[in-house]
């Protein structure tokens, strides 16, 4: 039974962000009889909510409020976090992959890397197997315990062909948060394609119909969304009181809390951080080592789309289909640090792939590749940023907000300044059916390293179609951008 409690309850904990880890940690904590209210900025849906539709559901789910940026940072491209009650777990795509023992001591591992902030963990995998093995079971993970992995789409079927073909020997339909079979109340997946669009069967693990609603049928829990919270308030010994919070109509209230539990992913959790700034702490909380906002870190990501000889749908299946892992490892012999993955990536749907193939392509040649949509294969190059303690800062002047409410809204980021995305040189986009012309991939913002345009993919695919009618790993890359694995230090392969 869901349960509300009173502003001025200063015994509950107060917990701030509803996705991965404020609606975990929600869950944990009302299992052992604390009280908890959850602050969500976003709405709460259900799943009827969701619909099959990539455009509708990213607008919907999306964190699209306004940011000014300076430096490198495209300040006009949003953030792909949520707000949305389950926070980025309505839209992730499931990958749930353990840290390497290298990962854990990068410093170590990689050395002394200019412009790098690397630590070791104070922690080690072995120390944290037990934790792994709990959450893999709670979020139902295929491959681990004695669940079965998923069944794989074309697209997987395409990739894992090529891979083994080149040797690969780690190649399989990945570690995921989808049920593979009934379990925990979920129904398995059914293999329609739109686990990025939010789950609408909810066979993907998404605290929004997993932990929150457990939460609540303890009747220790109350999920209060549409409530931005936008200061941290604390007594004369610093010890934190409750929040101030932005309900619906843009009225400022105060949820009196015995603790505070900050989750509200990597820029809000220091944007709340810095904002909650005092004459006690003037950098903002838990900020002593003035590293609070820094460090940030993004994936460094290359893509591939090929033409396929035969049909492929590459659309259907889960999107994050099959993975290779065999690059992961630490292997300073190859002249970079750490490692990256492979993994399949969908189109996102046919305005997706016209629009993101070939940024700014134009006209009748390019009409007739996307045409091919259907006999489209994906994959996706991804490793890590490594930290950087360079900042950049993202900044909305005082005004009122889109929930209408006026406070100070201002942070800090750190934009890594040696990054891929921050050096490569980014050209015009030009609308022009001129085919040799350089182009920017716009699905990555970045200039592409390698692009074999449309003419060279038609002569191929003419060939291959002669040769056979089924779907062979013989790819015609039509975009690729360059992936930082190949020019620079890749660092710790955690996720998105
Ligand atoms: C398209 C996509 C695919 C992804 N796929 C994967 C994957 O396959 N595997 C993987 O491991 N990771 C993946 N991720 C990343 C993963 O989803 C996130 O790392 C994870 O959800 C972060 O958890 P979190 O709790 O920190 O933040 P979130 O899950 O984003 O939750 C934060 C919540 O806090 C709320 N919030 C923020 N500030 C405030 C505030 N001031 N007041 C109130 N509420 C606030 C937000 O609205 C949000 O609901 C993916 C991400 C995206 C965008
Ligand atoms: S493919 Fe599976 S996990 Fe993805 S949206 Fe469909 S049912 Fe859900």
């Amino acid at each position: 039974m869901a349960k509300t409690f009173d502003l001025k309850d200063d015994s509950v904990v107060v917990v701030v962000g509803s996705g991965a880890g404020g609606g975990t940690l929600s869950y944990e904590l009302v299992q052992r009889g604390i009280n908890v209210v959850c602050l969500e900025a976003g709405p709460r849906l259900g799943l009827t909510d969701i619909v099959n539709d990539n455009g509708t559901m990213f607008n919907r789910l999306s964190w699209l409020d306004k940011r000014v940026g300076t430096g490198d940072l495209n300040a006009t491209l949003p953030l792909w976090v949520c707000k949305t009650v389950g926070g980025t777990t309505v839209h992730w795509a499931g990958a749930s992959l353990r840290l390497q023992e290298h990962e854990f001591r990068v410093r170590t591992a990689y050395g002394n890397m200019p412009g790098a902030n690397l630590l070791d963990w104070p922690t080690t995998l072995q120390e944290l197997e037990p934790f792994y093995a709990r959450a893999e079971d709670k979020l139902g993970v295929t491959g681990t315990s004695d669940i079965p992995r998923l069944p794989g789409n074309n697209n997987f079927k395409v990739m894992a062909a090529g891979a083994k073909r080149l040797g690969y020997t780690q190649v399989h339909t990945g570690n995921m948060a989808i049920n593979s079979q009934p379990r925990d109340g979920r129904p398995a997946c059914h293999q329609i394609g739109f686990c990025m669009s939010g789950c609408a069967i909810g066979a993907k693990w998404s605290t929004l119909y997993t932990e929150i609603p457990k939460a609540e049928s303890t009747g220790r829990f109350e999920i209060r969304p549409d409530s931005m919270v936008v200061k941290i308030n604390h007594d004369n010994s610093g010890k934190v009181t409750g929040v101030v919070y932005a309900d619906k109509t843009g009225t400022l209230q105060e949820q009196k809390a015995r603790v505070v539990c900050v989750a509200g992913n990597s820029v809000e959790t220091p944007r709340l951080l810095l904002n909650s700034q005092s004459s006690k702490f003037p950098n903002g909380l838990a900020n002593s080592s003035g590293q609070v906002g820094r460090n940030y870190m993004r994936h460094m990501t290359g893509t591939v789309y090929a033409i396929m000889s035969g049909r492929v749908n590459f659309d259907r299946g889960t999107q994050m289909a099959g993975i290779i892992k065999d690059e992961s490892r630490h292997d300073p012999s190859r002249g970079f640090a750490g490692g990256y993955e492979m993994e399949t990536l969908p189109g996102f749907g046919l305005s997706g792939v016209a629009s993101n193939t070939v940024a700014g392509a134009w006209g009748l040649e390019y009409a007739k590749m996307i045409e091919m949509y259907d006999h489209f294969a994906g994959m996706w190059l991804v490793g890590e940023d490594l930290p950087q303690g360079a900042m950049a800062s993202l900044c909305i002047p005082p005004k009122r907000t889109s929930t209408g409410c006026r406070y100070r809204w201002c942070t800090s980021k750190i934009m890594p300044t040696t990054s891929p995305c921050a050096t490569m040189p980014t050209r015009p986009e030009r609308r022009s059916t001129n085919r040799s012309a350089p182009r920017r991939c716009s699905s990555c913002r970045h200039s592409p390293a390698l692009t074999i345009w449309a003419p060279a993919a038609r002569a191929r695919r003419r060939k291959m179609a002669s040769a056979t009618s089924t779907a062979r790993p013989t790819m015609s890359p039509i975009c690729s951008s360059r992936t930082a694995a190949s020019s620079r230090p890749a660092g710790p392969r955690t996720r998105r």
